[in-house]
């Protein structure tokens, strides 16, 4: 059970539900990277290091995997959902030391945070969520600040 309590972190007085910590520990079973439609942010720093990981250049790797959504750009899906990066054999992502910040944060995303019944939503999507190591405040809140979704 997570308790209340006062923290100092970066000087800022909060009060977080999830300050003694959250287990998590990925199962790898790629199911964050399928299913329903959705959108896997990217920005140009993020596009160059994963066509420099499959070998092409920022260029292709934008005809190839990126959509623009608005002023935004986000990898694009395949027709069941997949994630285009993906492995549709091993369902590993085939550019995972370089995915993206919004793959490498989660599930420390504010909306997951917000409350504890969010934070149950997404562990009812995620069965690596409550499981394994503690994952410290300090840890959690670097996560999360890396990204805001
Ligand atoms: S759904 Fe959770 S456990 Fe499964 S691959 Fe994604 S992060 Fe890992
Ligand atoms: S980039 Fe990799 S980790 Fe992120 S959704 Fe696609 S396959 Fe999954």
């Amino acid at each position: 059970m997570h308790t209340i309590r006062k923290v100092i972190m970066a000087g800022i007085r909060k009060e977080v539900w999830y300050s003694n910590g959250l287990r998590f520990h990925c199962t790898q079973c790629g199911d964050c990277c399928s299913g329903s439609e959705g959108y896997v942010w990217v920005n140009q720093e993020e596009i160059n290091a994963m066509a420099a990981r499959l070998g092409v250049s920022p260029l292709t790797f934008e005809e190839r995997f990126v959509k623009r959504v608005g002023v935004r750009r986000s990898l694009t899906e395949r027709a069941n959902g997949d994630c285009v990066l993906l492995d549709e054999k091993t369902r590993k992502c085939t550019a995972y030391e370089e995915r993206p910040r919004q793959c490498k944060t989660w599930p420390f995303w504010d909306s997951n945070l917000r409350t504890p019944e969010a934070w149950a939503e997404a562990a009812e999507a995620c069965p690596g969520c409550d499981k394994g190591n503690l994952v410290p405040l300090e840890k959690i809140v670097e996560q999360a600040a890396k990204i805001r979704i």
